[in-house]
């Protein structure tokens, strides 16, 4: 059986489907007994989906408030 800390290791790899079928059954069987793990990998998951959900990067939003402003600057910048 797997260490928690080689699961832990592998964990990224496990969740993203890139173990072999060997590797994949180790970290199943020690997930079927640690609940530490199960929890460690619930929360990753938990995370990866949160991050995947975020809109777009906040560097799209600066742009468009930089767009936003040099418009402003124009319409309101001439007396
Ligand atoms: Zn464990």
């Amino acid at each position: 059986m797997l260490t928690c800390k080689e699961q832990v290791a592998r964990s990224s790899d496990f969740l993203d489907g890139q173990l072999s079928v060997r590797e994949r059954f180790q970290a199943r069987h020690h997930l079927l007994f640690c609940p530490n793990c199960r929890r460690f990998i619930k929360q990753m998951r938990l995370m990866r989906a949160t991050l995947r959900a975020m809109p777009e990067p906040p560097i799209a939003d600066l742009d468009e408030i930089a767009l936003r402003l040099a418009h402003e600057q124009q319409v309101f910048g001439k007396d």
